[in-house]
């Protein structure tokens, strides 16, 4: 059930359009490895090290290495979530 319901959110949630919305500030193209600008995971001030996948979703920080896959996982890091209640929180910010 719960794994259903992760495959749909991830189907449902853009990445590119997730990224858009949580790095207003970056700088994202179209496809694939994106500069992230500042990574949201330390105080970073000099962008450069943070990198988002706007194809899949998984975000990399070369900096302090967080690290995740999908959307799902970049909700869970950042608002130190379990993965239902991030699942939760997709569904509700992208009126799923
Ligand atoms: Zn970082």
């Amino acid at each position: 059930m719960t794994k259903l319901r992760a495959d749909y959110i991830k189907e449902a949630v853009n990445p590119a359009d997730f990224y858009r919305h949580e790095l207003p500030d970056a700088r994202l193209k179209q496809s694939g490895w994106n500069d992230g600008g500042l990574c949201p995971f330390h105080a970073d001030n000099k962008p450069g090290s943070f990198r988002v996948n706007l194809q899949t979703g998984a975000y990399r920080c070369f900096a302090c290495d967080a690290a995740g896959g999908d959307v799902i996982a970049f909700t869970m890091a950042l608002h130190g979530l379990k993965f239902v209640e991030a699942l939760a929180q997709l569904a509700r910010d992208w009126g799923l």
